[in-house]
């Protein structure tokens, strides 16, 4: 019996969440839920978009599934990240037969650092002698443990899982210090993987393009903070969009899983959200729960849905809504677990 904390948060992360947790509920497997509010709606609630309740929650359980939060987005993952030390942020990019992907041969994943960076959130503002606001400064910072911590995972997570490749994403040449130390952590640890995984760097605004032109080349992308951000969008971009991707947010003792994808206010409430990015979410947990079982079984079923192509949402080129598209995936569990 395992126990996962669920936020479902704002807009569709709470559809998307109903969606995953009936087809959890068809597994033969024991899940206890804890159910914790975060978002703008417990803002507006409570005061606090994350309230010490929540948090309490999410640490006491074994995984947490985490729906998407609106406004307060930066409040609630952000700090969720930070309070866990969640350092890995892993963002699986793959093609799924069905889904007017633009390349259907694409199965890599991003590596992103999810602690420092761009992200620390210091921010300052710069004003005259009036006191008028005539700019701002953001700080980047980058620590050489975490840096080495990343590309230690990235390295780690290539050899668990049979990838060839790990690819260096920077800028070193324009952040010299910063991002410099990113490039040299990731030779520094690529050196103890030498004999069994290739490494390779790339500028991001180069890797931003090859992702256009060659994106079969990429196995594992290990990247800071910012441009793991931009990358898994793009990343979406290639294989049928945000409804499709999901995440994991790993750290030494806990773990998250979320999908790439928002709160999506623009179609909140008229059963369109795609629950396909959230259930691939808790595939994710599963495999982290070492339930590789149950994982095979959802992971089945969800492509069977998808590559039939038959009953699913609008994004995707169907007109069927989010509950009758969790209801075929459900009826292929029933069927994979006769
Ligand atoms: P937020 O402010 O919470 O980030 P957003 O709308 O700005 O929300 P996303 O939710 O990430 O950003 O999504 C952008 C657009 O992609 C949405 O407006 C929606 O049209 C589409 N989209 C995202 N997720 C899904 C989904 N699961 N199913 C269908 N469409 C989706």
């Amino acid at each position: 019996m395992y126990k996962i904390a669920v936020l479902p948060g704002d807009g569709i992360g709470k559809e998307v969440m109903d969606a995953t947790l009936d087809v959890l509920d068809s597994l033969s497997i024991e899940l206890e839920y804890e159910f914790g509010e975060a978002g703008d709606e417990c803002k507006e609630k409570n005061g606090k978009a994350l309230p010490q309740k929540t948090i309490d929650i999410v640490k006491k359980t074994d995984a947490c599934l985490f729906g998407a939060a609106g406004e307060t987005a930066a409040d609630v993952i952000v700090r969720l990240r930070r309070e866990m030390d969640l350092f890995a942020n892993l963002r699986p990019i793959k093609s799924y037969p069905g889904t007017n992907a633009l390349f259907d041969n694409l199965d890599f994943i991003i590596v992103r650092e999810n602690t420092e960076g761009m992200y620390v959130g210091n921010e300052d503002w710069v004003k005259d002698e009036e006191g008028d606001i005539i700019g701002a400064n953001a700080e980047q910072i980058m620590t050489k443990a975490a840096s080495e911590r990343i590309c230690s995972y990235a390295f780690e997570y290539a050899k668990k899982n049979a990838r060839k490749k790990v690819t260096g994403v920077h800028k070193a040449n324009v952040l010299k210090k910063t991002d410099g130390l990113f490039k040299e952590s990731f030779y520094n640890i690529a050196e103890n993987y030498k004999n069994e995984i290739e490494a390779e760097d790339y500028y991001v605004d180069a890797t931003a393009m090859y992702l256009l032109t060659r994106p079969e080349t990429f196995d594992v992308i290990v990247t800071t903070n910012l441009f793991g951000d931009i990358l898994s969008d793009e990343g979406a971009g290639l294989v049928g969009g945000l409804g499709l991707i999901p995440s994991a947010n790993i750290g030494e003792e806990r773990a998250l899983f979320e999908p790439v994808h928002g709160s999506a206010p623009d179609i909140t409430g008229k059963r369109l959200a795609n629950p396909t990015a959230m259930i691939l979410s808790a595939i994710m947990m599963l495999e982290y729960l070492n339930e590789n079982k149950a994982a095979e079984i959802l992971n089945k079923a969800i492509l069977k849905v998808l590559s039939e192509g038959k009953i699913v949402t609008e994004d995707l080129g169907g007109n069927s809504t989010t509950s009758e598209m969790t209801i075929a995936i459900k009826n292929e569990i029933d069927a994979q677990q006769k």
